[in-house]
């Protein structure tokens, strides 16, 4: 177990780039020295139950041996080489598991280095299939507000642009269309929700390319689940009005939600879809961009008949077995099971929080539970509250949420809920 030094914790501070923090008083960060199923260990020996997976990946916990074996076996063998006139095993045997389980006619599979990146690849996807038709006019986006799809420039052009955190780039992003977010209610359907997505695409449809969303679960744009009547909605206008449709699942896929893919619940499948996150299980940063065969062999038949992309690491090897390794570990498992059992106990423990005058809204969905406040919270005050608890949790805005590997005890979550309870009871 190796500690950073004093020292070296100072330069880190001084020097080293956190996400969403400055350089001149950083928000603090905590050394971690080890993880190992769903804990973290501190430098200074505390272990801190984690209720944010790393954001979405660690689905299986962390220091998982099946998934420790995958890498080290292709560590052994080949732990990278470029995918330009080469292949490999892990690469097709991963790729064809993708397509086994996401949804028809998603058949063709572009591995690439990250989230954002995956999104970059759908948006030119979409393009570059119209441009191949000889619609290169056809090159815009539709998206709902309060959406979220990374940091990269494409896809900071789709994020919500007020609550999305890139308003001061806006004048130089691409402009898309934003359609009003639909009514922040799983369970029921509002019909004037569609007025606004139907409007846009009614009357700009010659120069939309695809629409873009996160399906059911609007992420970092603000922790909203919405009705899969929505969703199978927008499929339908996007069948009228020939334009595509791109599902980004990076944070709903490989069950989240409750179901393996988010697009299951309103029984459709996407033109693109992206994956990330839980794709490695949190091992490695990988991802992936799926389309139909109709997508593909159109930007393989037209001008200029390849898809113009090709990152350095695409495709790397120990990426791909650990993906493999991941995806089959969770197939193996009764995971819909694990996640509907921490689905039930997050509503009992966090539903008595809708007494509490500071909170607005409680919700629950598959492995996610949120606790919307009326107040932004103050994120070092709150995370050291979290930390003193034992529990990890990164607060933002109004909102407080959690999402733990699918491996925890319900002993584990109860000690999680309870420092969200006592917390926010206390603010
Ligand atoms: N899309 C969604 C829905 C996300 O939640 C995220 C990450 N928060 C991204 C895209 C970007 O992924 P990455 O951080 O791996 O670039």
């Amino acid at each position: 177990m190796i500690a950073p030094s004093k020292a070296q914790l100072a330069f880190d501070k001084k020097n080293i780039w956190h996400p969403y923090t400055g350089m001149i008083d950083p928000l603090p960060v905590y050394p971690v020295v080890s993880a190992s199923g769903v804990k973290l260990k501190l430098s200074d020996g505390r272990e801190l139950i984690d209720g944010m997976s790393s954001w979405w990946a660690v689905i299986h916990g962390y220091n998982h041996p099946i998934l420790n074996n995958a890498v080290k076996k292709q560590l052994e063998t080949m732990s990278h080489v470029m995918f330009g006139g080469l292949t490999h095993l892990s690469a097709i045997e991963v790729s064809q598991l993708l397509v086994d389980i996401t949804p028809l006619p998603l058949e063709t599979v572009f591995l690439c280095d990250s989230g954002s990146i995956s999104v970059e690849v759908a948006i030119k996807m979409a393009i570059q299939y119209w441009f191949a038709k000889g619609l290169p006019d056809k090159n815009k986006l539709v998206t709902i507000r309060c959406g979220y799809h990374g940091d990269s420039f494409g896809a900071m052009s789709v994020c919500d642009p007020i609550t999305g955190m890139h308003q001061i780039f806006q004048s130089i992003l691409p402009s898309q269309y934003f359609a009003k977010a639909p009514t922040c209610n799983f369970y029921s359907f509002n019909p004037q929700d569609i007025e606004s997505m139907k409007n846009i695409l009614e009357h700009n449809h010659q120069s939309v390319a695809a629409v873009i969303l996160e399906p059911i679960v609007q992420g970092a744009g603000g922790m909203r689940f919405y009705s899969p009547e929505y969703l199978s909605k927008v499929r339908s206008l996007c069948d009228s009005y020939d334009i595509l449709l791109i599902a980004d699942e990076i944070a709903t896929g490989f069950g989240r939600t409750g179901k393996l893919f988010a697009c299951e619940y309103a029984n459709i499948s996407p033109d693109i879809m992206c994956l990330g996150k839980a794709l490695t299980g949190g091992y490695m940063t990988m991802a992936a961009t799926l389309t139909s065969r109709k997508v593909s062999d159109q930007i393989s038949t037209g001008n200029p008949g390849v898809f113009m992309h090709g990152p350095t690491f695409m495709a790397n090897p120990m990426a791909c077995a650990v993906a493999l390794a991941s995806i089959k570990l969770l197939l193996s498992t009764t995971w819909d099971k694990f996640v509907h059992n921490i689905e039930t106990q997050l509503r009992q423990e966090l539903m008595p929080l809708f007494d509490c005058s500071n909170v607005a809204d409680v919700r629950v969905l598959g492995a996610i539970g949120v606790v919307e406040l009326k107040t932004p919270v103050k994120m070092s005050v709150i995370q050291q509250k979290f930390v003193d608890h034992g529990v990890w949790l990164r607060p933002f805005g109004r909102l407080v949420y959690t999402m733990p590997p699918f491996i925890i005890t319900p002993s584990d979550l109860s000690k999680i809920t309870f420092a969200i309870n006592d917390v926010i009871s206390k603010m």
